[in-house]
């Protein structure tokens, strides 16, 4: 399954006290929750602008605007199916994603395991085809004060229906 085309995404979202903290569309335990007109899954988001990239399409604010009413308070999940669709029918489909979730609070080690599951679950793709990790900001900027939660992601696409021999032009 040759990777024919990369994309990387990134998103960060404010915090403040209250709300639902939602990260890869997985509940987290904390205080406080994104300020933002979705759920603000800054892991999702990510991850629909490097699909986004990865296969030429319009970034996430183009194709999902936050002046939409449709768009608001969406579930990240509904949003990430959409983009998946418009990949699938440009030819491509997904090889894997890796993403950096940038968080201080809260720890995020006891949910990593729940937020791999799901992202390969709503790809459709295997477990090993997902990686998440989790770092501080050491203290520093806007995340390391834990005011506001950020996601790097990358993810790699193969051609649809295409071999590995196909792909690299053997056939
Ligand atoms: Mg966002």
């Amino acid at each position: 399954m040759a990777i024919v085309r990369v994309g990387i995404g990134t998103d960060l979202h404010r915090l403040a006290e209250g709300g639902r903290l939602i990260l890869g569309h997985v509940a987290i335990e904390h205080t406080h929750g994104p300020v933002a007109h979705s759920d603000g899954d800054v892991v999702l988001h990510a991850m629909i602008d490097a699909l986004a990239g990865a296969a030429g399409l319009p970034d996430i604010g183009e194709m999902f605007p936050d002046t939409d009413p449709a768009w608001r308070g969406a579930d990240s999940g509904v949003l990430l199916t959409a983009t998946l669709a418009k990949v699938a029918a440009r030819g491509y489909r997904v090889v894997n994603v890796d993403a950096t979730i940038h968080a201080q609070r809260p720890k995020l080690g006891p949910y990593k395991t729940a937020i791999r599951a799901e992202v390969a679950r709503l790809l459709g793709i295997p477990l090993d085809a997902v990686s998440i990790k989790a770092k501080t900001g050491e203290g520093l900027d806007a995340v390391g004060r834990a005011e506001a939660i950020a996601c790097t992601a990358v993810v790699g696409l193969s051609v649809a229906g295409c071999s590995d021999e196909e792909a690299r032009g053997e056939k």
